[in-house]
């Protein structure tokens, strides 16, 4: 009994202690996170100075995006105690941006903003490394952001998240048993905003549902019917869209539209103008045609706030395990009062970029042709393809039909597999064959010397 009143006086003055650095501490609130323990931790979690210390030496992250979202995300990682962060964005400033892009001057405009953003942070903040890339994120290699421990999106296109996804996904390898290998784990933290609505979610490849998994998430793009818009206008939008889609395609045959071209977005307008007057439809502007032409929400600063808000503190999770992390979708909603709940959301067990796919060896030096025959002969395989069809992420390595596609795609029989995988040793193949009912994934895994062994054992089953 003496040992156990001992204990809880030793516990109550190291309490104190503990309170006293905490009011010294420039992180006195992270702090309160990191150096106790909690009801509500992570799995794995160990209150200590030595998590701020990883926080600030040791782990990388990568923001990509220093627009909206991301000038947020800046800011509150570097206050959160990260030491060396990152930042990716092949933009530039516009004056347009500064009511909420708040790193950013009116002497800036014009500057990449990833390096002013950068520049910006590290003068505030004392201590944290913030690297900037001006570039486009695909110019970068994928060994590039294998170097990061996480990644924080803040981005405004569907196209670039979902690259960055297939780029995690790729990383993802999966045990002989089908469990993820976590070593191979990267996670995303993804940020999303669209005036007074936004999302924030936590993408553990392998484990919580990826990008691709709900693809359906995401809302078609606003068009209009094209009878509509030759027929019966009745909008400015319309009389934009009209111009935009069908005359520009009709007047200015062979050149391509660029929505970033001023004298192209000058010739809409005029023309959308022109169209009002015979329709007798007023109120289109440059701006509007801008608007409806580039597709643009006006953006909501308090909004990116409160999203970039949730994608650091989820960072943080997942960097320290001081709190389990979200659950896995976070909507909020401005618009009528503040509304905001968290949807834990399924995994698709046959996504084309997060499931494991059936496992397949193959000799290295395998054409397409004898990749095809093996997979006939294959005894798992043997009665569910007939005629098999084959892609790799986007691309159509071959397809049975129809004949056009088939004659196109032929001369790639008789390549190397490794090459049609951008040399990958590892992949997932995509089968599509009219005795399936959806598509079958298949895990290639290239190896030396197979080539002779292959036809004898698999042809057995
Ligand atoms: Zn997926």
């Amino acid at each position: 009994m003496g040992s156990v009143a001992y204990s809880h006086q030793a516990l109550a003055i190291a309490n104190l202690t503990m309170a006293d650095s905490l009011t010294a501490s420039r992180w006195a609130d992270l702090d309160r996170l990191l150096l106790r323990p909690g009801n509500l931790v992570g799995p794995g979690f160990e209150p200590g100075p030595e998590l701020l210390d990883s926080l600030q030496n040791d782990l990388r992250v990568l923001v990509i995006g220093a627009g909206g979202l991301g000038c947020e995300l800046l800011k509150d990682l570097a206050l959160s105690g990260f030491g060396h962060i990152d930042v990716i964005d092949m933009d530039t400033i516009d004056v347009s941006n500064l009511n909420r892009q708040f790193l950013f001057r009116m002497q800036d405009v014009g500057k990449p903003k990833a390096e002013v953003a950068a520049q910006r942070v590290m003068q505030r903040v004392k201590g944290v490394t913030v690297v900037p890339h001006f570039c486009r994120i695909e110019e970068k290699d994928v060994s590039f952001y294998q170097d990061f421990q996480i990644i924080v999106l803040g981005l405004d296109s569907l196209e670039a998240r979902s690259y960055i996804n297939s780029v995690v996904c790729g990383f993802l390898e999966y045990e002989e048993d089908g469990s993820p290998n976590l070593a191979t784990l990267k996670p995303l933290v993804d940020g999303g905003t669209e005036g007074f609505k936004g999302h924030a979610r936590v993408i553990f490849p392998g484990i919580t549902p990826c990008f691709h998994c709900s693809l359906w998430l995401f809302p078609p793009q606003v068009t209009f019917p094209l009878c509509t818009l030759a027929e019966t206008p009745r909008s400015p939008a319309h009389c934009i869209e009209y111009a935009h889609l069908i005359q520009w395609g009709q007047e200015r045959q062979g050149e391509s539209f660029d929505a970033d071209n001023p004298e192209h977005m000058k010739w809409i307008y005029d023309q959308a103008v022109k169209r009002g007057e015979q329709y007798n439809i007023s109120g289109i502007t440059y701006s509007l045609t801008q608007g409806v032409v580039k597709n643009i929400v006006p953006a909501i600063a308090s909004t990116n706030a409160i999203v970039a808000a949730t994608c650091a503190l989820e960072t943080l999770k997942i960097a320290t395990m001081c709190s389990t992390g979200m659950d896995v979708y976070m909507q909020y909603t401005g618009t009528e009062g503040i509304y905001m709940r968290t949807v834990p959301h399924d995994k698709d067990p046959n996504c084309i970029m997060c499931s494991p796919g059936v496992p397949v060896e193959v000799d290295n030096t395998i054409t397409l042709q004898k990749f095809l025959d093996q997979l006939l002969k294959d005894s798992r395989f043997k009665l569910k393809l007939s005629k098999p069809s084959v892609s790799y992420h986007d691309h159509n390595l071959y397809m049975q039909a129809p004949p056009v596609l088939e004659e196109m795609t032929r001369p790639n029989l008789q390549q190397s597999l490794l090459d049609l995988m951008d040399g990958n040793t590892v992949g997932v193949l995509n089968i599509n064959d009219r005795r399936l009912t959806g598509v079958l994934r298949v895990r290639v895994t290239f190896k030396e010397g197979l080539d002779s062994i292959d036809m004898d054992t698999v042809g057995g089953g």
